[in-house]
């Protein structure tokens, strides 16, 4: 990295809170267009007319789904204690007790039976709040129980064991729904330090097989198409090399695998992969560096715009993006003496990639 001397990454302490926290999203979208990842993602601002985000909220859903199966694979693991602690961290005592409900037995051992097991993580996603919009005939509950019931009956059970850092101590970390929440120092040459918190949130850490325990990142996605081209952009995505970069760190393992699973809402008919996909993505030396530098790159924009976001770059090849015209035309396209106006009237929808959003 040019005028770049040295970099450390550390876990983020309390003490660190007051560091300005990038993610992936912001820091994509930063890269997006400027104006717009700035207003949106560090300002948390958006056009009070702004319906339902339909492809997140089913998206969010059905994640809830994927960390019931991998709390499963903790149970099968045979740490019943984690598996509640962690239960209820991640889906609060209600819902729990509503899930747990399915697989309890009078006899000592819980149910291995398929049909409670799958009962137990489809109450996940009808207890997540998700409720079908009369606009998006594709992505309803039953489209998306239907993609997880599938993604249920594809799950290598058994196969992938879930990392824990600790197998006598229940509160102990998990890898299932792991906080993503680094500090990353800067050094240039000049002697001049960045600090700043990098977050998010994995899916999940599992070890490679039941005999080998080398660490994979293990991160869900949902669209409505899902192919080579997907599988591609998955390739390079800096994501996958920060989740890798913060496996490393939070385990004390060096951690250079991941595997992605896809799966498509509403499931398709015809795709010879059936609409569940899982690729497995291997991260090398260059791939970091071009992560720092991309974090480097995002930071300096946001430092230098955050206080005065209509004055930020505005890349004009973005506001048609994904054939859709980007909400802020109205603010962007407006006179310049009418935008502040604008931008005060917009509505604070807050991003937080760290928000525990189960319970
Ligand atoms: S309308 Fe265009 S210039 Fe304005 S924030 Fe959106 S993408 Fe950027």
């Amino acid at each position: 990295m040019a005028d770049v001397a040295d970099v450390s990454i550390e876990l983020a302490t309390e003490d660190d809170k007051h560091l300005p926290a990038y993610d992936h999203t912001y820091l994509s979208n930063i890269c997006m267009c400027p104006t717009w990842g700035i207003i949106r993602y560090g300002q948390n601002k958006a056009m009070s007319e702004g319906g339902r985000a339909m492809a997140l909220e089913a998206g969010s859903a059905a994640h809830e789904f994927f960390a019931a199966v991998r709390l499963l694979e903790v149970l099968d693991q045979g740490h019943t204690e984690h598996f509640d602690y962690h239960g209820k961290r991640i889906f609060g005592d209600g819902r729990w007790v509503a899930m747990r409900d399915f697989l309890e037995l009078e006899s000592v051992s819980l149910s291995k039976d398929t049909t409670d097991r799958l009962n137990f993580c489809l109450t996940a996603l009808h207890t997540s709040g998700f409720y079908d919009d009369p606009r998006d005939k594709k992505r309803t509950l039953s489209s998306i129980e239907e993609s997880c019931i599938a993604y249920f009956d594809k799950w290598p059970w058994g196969k992938r064991p879930v990392w824990i850092r600790n197998t006598e101590d229940p509160t102990t970390d998990i890898g299932v729904e792991c906080a993503v929440h680094l500090v990353i120092t800067y050094t240039l040459n000049d002697g001049t330090e960045f600090r700043l918190r990098y977050t998010g949130r994995a899916d999940g850490l599992h070890h490679r097989s039941k005999t080998d325990s080398a660490l994979v990142v293990h991160e869900n996605k949902t669209g409505a198409r899902i192919d080579k081209t997907w599988l591609d952009g998955m390739k390079m995505t800096h994501q996958i090399t920060g989740y890798t970069a913060w496996a490393t760190v939070f385990s004390g393992v060096p951690c250079d695998r991941a595997v992605v699973h896809g799966m498509v809402i509403p499931l398709p008919k015809s795709f010879d992969f059936g609409g569940i996909l899982d690729e497995p993505i291997r991260r090398h030396e260059h791939h970091f560096h071009s992560w720092l530098e991309w974090i480097l790159f995002g930071y300096q924009i946001d430092r230098q715009y955050i206080h005065n976001p209509l004055a930020a770059p505005k890349f004009t090849h973005s506001c048609t993006r994904y054939f859709r015209s980007c909400s802020f035309m109205p603010l962007c396209n407006s006179p310049r003496e009418e935008q502040p106006d604008i931008l005060h009237e917009m509505v604070i929808d807050e991003w937080d990639p760290l928000a525990e959003s189960k319970a």
